[in-house]
């Protein structure tokens, strides 16, 4: 019996992702136009061709930021939180939550990273923080 958490949504992350550890986030690449997604998908939404998973650089930089300070309906995140989002090398931009430090620190044009969030508690997903 182990205490790991689960992840919000499988297949954004490696299942074995600890919390606060550095992680690539998993997309996909079409083999025929090229085109980037994230989440990953089976074929591409542009061509209908097949793809192939590949993991994201895990340095990104921070393309807009706000602050959720009401929580929408159901949400289980603590408010307030953070938003951004980062553009990858890879030409996908990705929206998440933004680690508490980066909240108080963000600015567009800054380098980012993404790691496995423990948003709320027992609970995985993906997350940018400030890049070492
Ligand atoms: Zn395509």
């Amino acid at each position: 019996m182990t205490n790991r958490p689960v992840h919000v949504r499988e297949g954004l992350l490696a299942p074995d992702s600890r919390p606060d550890q550095r992680v690539a986030l998993r997309a996909s690449r079409c083999g025929t136009c090229g085109l980037v997604a994230f989440p990953k998908r089976e074929t591409c939404e542009a061509c209908a061709a097949t793809t192939a998973e590949i993991a994201l650089s895990t340095r990104a930089t921070l393309s807009a930021h706000t602050e959720v300070i009401h929580p929408p309906p159901d949400s289980k995140v603590p408010v307030p939180y953070g938003v951004g989002l980062a553009t990858f090398p890879e030409g996908i931009a990705i929206l998440g939550l933004l680690a508490d430090e980066l909240r108080h620190a963000a600015r567009i044009g800054i380098a980012v990273e993404t790691f496995a969030y423990e948003a709320f508690p027992g609970h995985l997903t993906y997350g940018f923080r400030i890049a070492d």
